[in-house]
């Protein structure tokens, strides 16, 4: 195996040890960022000159290249949201994701492709064009968080952070062939993080393997003053041999073998569970099918309140020509958002609205906490609940840019999670010669640590099965 293609925990073994120099593993990835970046289109903003970064060896992450979506601010380098409004921003200081991992010892070696304002679920909304799969030129590697996933499959990055406001981490990771795990609301501070629905965004990891993610997860997570939404207590530490003598319960959602499934979706599924020592029960969840529609009024509603602020005068892209202060408000907001983040702005103020609110985000917020009770009272019996995370393979380049609610629904299996806070990862499950798609896992709420030690679990027996 080349340097490059290994997982962090092994990369910072060798470099810990003496065997393996940073500088050499950052050239290396830099390398295949020159080779492979202007096909793939992973990256918005690169860093690749040496000298910009001190490695240290002895640091926890021993100075690994990071790569980071472009809407977790990093100070000093361009931070876009893959939007022209913040096309030429540049933030004066770093996320708390960002600062811890500086502070391990890591290496930013550059901002990903992402859906304008992570409002998409193929990177085909950034105004920097899409990010490419890379098993196959002709599709797309999946979205908001497109680029992070493509930097990792195709070793231009040894991990990438995402976000997740409804599948952003999970469904590109699947689309893409790696392991996308969300923390639960709370777990991970939104300091730093663009906001796009503040009751639904966390930030993510994007890496080989699940220990990767234990890995960031440790350094990263964990109370912060500067976001009042966090769990205040300290995560528990996982621990991988958790499951390893039990027998956890798990769920799987009948949906999961719905026609609108792909075939090869469903039938690697019941491969795997059928080899695994796990109790399982098939459960049907009727009200799966709201998950989507519920998650297009909250999330609207909330973007269109967090959007409020690119009016021109503070910071980002403001237009010219401007004749009173509201010629200026409404040109720099026509010209600097997109089609699909001014979709959601008239959605959501559409649904805010006096006379409509009651009828929609009141009714959207009741139906979220039905969803949720019904969620916890699955989770009473059940460690895990189990689908597909996404119904299809990564589609075509073009085929649901034109077509809203064809492409909302790719996060048919992914929503969930975020509209009740919980912990979700995708696994790879497809051959290597197949295009990729994964295994959905979710634990209770905060039950990040006992998710990440069966999703450990689950990857050997993966491997054991298919590979
Ligand atoms: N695809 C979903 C959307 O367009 C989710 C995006 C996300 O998780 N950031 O809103």
């Amino acid at each position: 195996m080349q340097i490059v293609e290994l997982p962090i925990h092994i990369l910072v073994d060798l470099i810990h040890s003496g065997k393996l120099d940073p500088r050499e593993v950052f050239n290396s990835f830099c390398n295949n960022i020159f080779k492979f970046n202007h096909n793939l289109n992973a990256f918005i903003t690169v860093d690749c000159d040496i000298t910009h970064h001190d490695f240290n060896s002895h640091s926890q992450m021993a100075g690994i290249p990071i790569a980071i979506k472009d809407n977790i601010i990093t100070k000093g380098m361009r931070t876009t949201c893959g939007s022209k409004m913040l096309e030429s921003f540049v933030p004066p200081y770093d996320a708390t994701a960002v600062s811890r991992l500086k502070k391990a010892g890591a290496t930013i070696i550059g901002k990903t492709n992402m859906d304008e304002f992570a409002m998409g679920s193929s990177t085909e909304y950034s105004i920097f064009g899409a990010s490419i799969n890379p098993f196959n030129n002709e599709c797309v590697a999946g979205g908001s968080s497109g680029g992070s996933a493509v930097a990792v499959a195709s070793c231009m990055a040894a991990v990438a952070l995402g976000s997740d406001t409804g599948g952003s981490v999970r469904q590109p990771a699947a689309f893409s062939g790696i392991v996308g795990f969300k923390p639960s609301y709370g777990r991970i501070s939104r300091y730093g993080l663009v906001a796009f629905a503040s009751s639904l965004d966390q930030i993510g990891f994007l890496t080989r393997d699940v220990l990767d993610s234990v890995l960031l997860y440790s350094i990263i997570a964990g109370p912060d003053k500067f976001d009042a939404t966090m769990i205040s207590e300290d995560p528990q530490p996982v621990d991988l041999n958790l499951w390893r003598d039990k027998r956890p319960k798990i769920a799987v959602l009948k949906q999961s073998f719905d026609d609108s499934v792909d075939k090869i979706i469903r039938e690697r599924i019941e491969e795997i569970l059928a080899k695994s020592s796990s109790k399982i029960d098939h459960i049907s969840l009727p009200e799966l099918e709201y998950c989507v529609p519920i998650y297009y009024i909250i999330a609207p509603a909330e973007c269109s309140a967090n959007l409020a602020r690119y009016d021109g005068v503070r910071y980002g892209f403001r237009a010219d020509d401007i004749g009173t202060i509201e010629d200026m408000y409404i040109k720099t907001r026509s010209l600097g958002f997109g089609d699909e983040v001014k979709r959601r702005i008239m959605i959501g103020t559409f649904v805010l609205s006096a006379g409509y609110s009651e009828k929609y985000f009141s009714q959207a917020q009741r139906a979220r906490m039905y969803i949720s009770a019904k969620f916890n009272r699955i989770f009473d019996k059940y460690d895990f609940i189990i689908s597909p995370t996404t119904p299809t393979q990564p589609f075509k380049l073009g085929e649901k840019i034109d077509d809203p609610v064809a492409m909302y629904l790719s996060d048919f299996f992914t929503v969930p999670a975020n509209l009740i806070g919980a912990p979700a990862i995708s696994i790879p499950i497809n051959l290597d010669k197949e295009l990729p798609f994964g295994i959905h896992i979710m634990a209770s709420p905060q039950e990040d640590a006992s998710l990440l030690a069966y999703a450990a679990e689950i990857e050997d027996l993966i491997s054991m099965v298919i590979k």
